[in-house]
């Protein structure tokens, strides 16, 4: 799960991150009441889950209260790469004397944390690690000992970090990788990474995060229930939330022929065969081995909540399996919803001529079955043609 910047950044502070005071805001009115209080000038900052926000115009200084108003107006509802910005951070600005890159990541194929710090910051890390790979310091922590002072010490002294913050930068980087691992994060990242000039009194220079961005693993969830609560569902689409609820494997497509399937492969290859023979798929659904008639009835109606759906494809190889069990719930699931749109459906495997004989028993209408996969794909294809309607019709 990807959070937002704001998000991010309140997980850091919990941390002792040092970061910028803000305030988050979802309208004009709120935006300008936060500005007030946070003081100018200040930053006015796009909340969506996507880079590159301060190219997009997703990112403006206001040094006084009008031209607060006039970004909160001009970022809010502004679309980032087909995002829409709901949501505004209002934070106090910064000033910068350097910009910086550290990122905590899962590194799976060594099986460890790995630490990265650049003092190229501020820009594309991609495009540095590119043009010049020896820009980014990497170090890897062995998950068992966990983060050590020379780590820090090393990476700063390999990124080329200043003098004067290299102890700072290393506490920086102790506290993210506190982070990463206390929060069950697949990454953590910090760009730009600032370090602010000294001010008049002689004080020294010092380090904070000016932006965040973390994903949390969502195999740990169930550990951080007030983390889970962060999921953005605005952002998420709200037939794949459903599916997510039901536990089932899902991927929402731009077609119009509902696809179910057991097993990710088989549901790959029904993909392929449908649009080999000429359609579009409107979603990639795995009901998993075993599937009693429940799940399927529960799938059926995750389906059919696209109004896109013209015909539904069921491609089902019985091995644990039981197509009888499979058949049971597609009865179950049209005396429950009632669905207005053709099935194909081709069933082989363990049970299949059980299941073929309860479809053909319960006289479902608009049930066909095949026996092959290239003949129900066929079939689909010309069902969903001929119907001029989805199912909303
Ligand atoms: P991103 O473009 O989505 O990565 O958003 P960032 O939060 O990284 O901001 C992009 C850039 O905006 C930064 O690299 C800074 O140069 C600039 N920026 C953000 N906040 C401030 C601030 O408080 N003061 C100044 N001067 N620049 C800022
Ligand atoms: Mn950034």
């Amino acid at each position: 799960m990807d959070l937002l910047e704001y998000q991010g950044k309140q997980l850091f502070a919990r941390h002792g991150v040092a970061v910028p005071q803000g305030r988050l805001a979802v309208s004009v009115d709120e935006a300008l009441a936060a500005a007030d209080d946070i003081g100018y000038p200040c930053v006015i900052k796009a909340q969506v889950q996507i880079g590159g926000r301060g190219k997009a115009g997703g990112i403006k200084v206001a040094n006084d209260r009008d031209e607060a108003r006039a970004h909160a107006q001009a970022i809010l509802g502004m679309d980032i790469r087909g995002l829409t910005v709901h949501e505004l951070w209002i934070e106090e600005a910064s000033e910068i004397a350097a910009e910086y890159y550290a990122s905590v990541v899962f590194d799976r194929s060594a099986k460890a944390p790995l630490l990265m710090l650049s003092t190229k910051g501020g820009m594309d890390i991609e495009e540095v690690a590119a043009e010049d790979p020896h820009a980014i310091a990497r170090l890897h922590v062995d998950p068992l000992l966990g983060f050590q002072d020379f780590h820090g010490r090393r990476l700063a002294f390999v990124a080329g970090v200043d003098d004067d913050v290299v102890r700072q930068i290393g506490g920086m980087l102790a506290k993210l990788y506190e982070v990463f691992v206390a929060e069950e994060a697949t990454l953590v990242e910090v760009n730009p990474l600032i370090v602010t000039p000294g001010a008049q009194d002689g004080a020294g220079r010092g380090v904070r995060a000016l932006d965040a961005k973390v994903t949390l693993d969502d195999n740990a969830m169930f550990r951080h229930p007030d983390n889970a609560q962060l999921r953005d569902i605005s952002a998420e689409d709200p037939q794949e939330r459903m599916a997510k609820e039901r536990g089932l494997t899902f991927v929402k497509l731009d077609g119009d022929i509902g696809i179910l399937g057991n097993g990710a492969g088989l549901v790959m290859s029904t993909l392929d065969v449908v649009a080999e023979a000429g359609g579009s798929p409107a979603n990639f659904l795995d009901a998993g081995g075993g599937s009693k008639a429940e799940a399927i009835t529960s799938a059926v109606e995750v389906i059919l909540s696209n109004p896109k759906v013209k015909a539904v494809l069921f491609n089902i190889f019985g091995g644990i399996t039981r197509c009888d069990e499979v058949a049971r719930g597609l009865i179950e699931a049209f005396h429950q919803v009632n669905p207005q749109v053709p099935f194909v459906v081709r069933l082989d495997g363990t049970n299949d001529k059980e299941g073929r004989a309860l479809l053909a028993e319960a006289k479902l209408p608009n049930v066909h079955t095949e026996a092959t996969m290239d003949d129900a794909a066929r079939r689909v294809v010309e069902l969903a043609a001929a119907s001029s309607n989805g199912n909303a019709a």
